[in-house]
């Protein structure tokens, strides 16, 4: 049951530098990049913010705080975390998925 899906864990640095620029251009061009994925408004209910709410989703380039690592936050991920995780709209993917899976392990615990 485990397809492999391409997680964003270790891109390609062109497509790590396409996220990035998509980390760069108007909102409003979201819509017309290849990963944009829908967002429902609806799920985004539980946010309160003076901003926007997300029309979409694309994929978005991060640099881990721990590591440095470049990875790909990708817009099924981001769906995921803000419309089913009701994620806060101000909360972005800052550490790469070996940062969070040891800091899971490690600390332990907690909140
Ligand atoms: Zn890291």
């Amino acid at each position: 049951m485990t397809t492999p899906r391409d997680t964003g864990r270790n891109p390609t640095i062109r497509e790590w530098a396409e996220a990035d620029r998509m980390n760069h251009v108007p909102p409003s061009v979201d819509r017309l990049h290849p990963s944009a994925i829908p967002a429902d408004q609806a799920r985004l209910a539980h946010i309160n913010t003076y901003g926007l709410l997300p029309e979409f989703y694309v994929d978005r380039a991060f640099t881990c705080r721990r590591c440095g690592k470049r990875e790909i936050w990708r817009a099924v991920d981001q769906k995921w975390y803000y419309e089913e995780a009701k994620g806060h709209i101000d909360a972005k993917a800052v550490e790469c998925h070996e940062c969070r899976a040891s800091k899971k392990t490690g600390e332990g615990g907690g909140a």
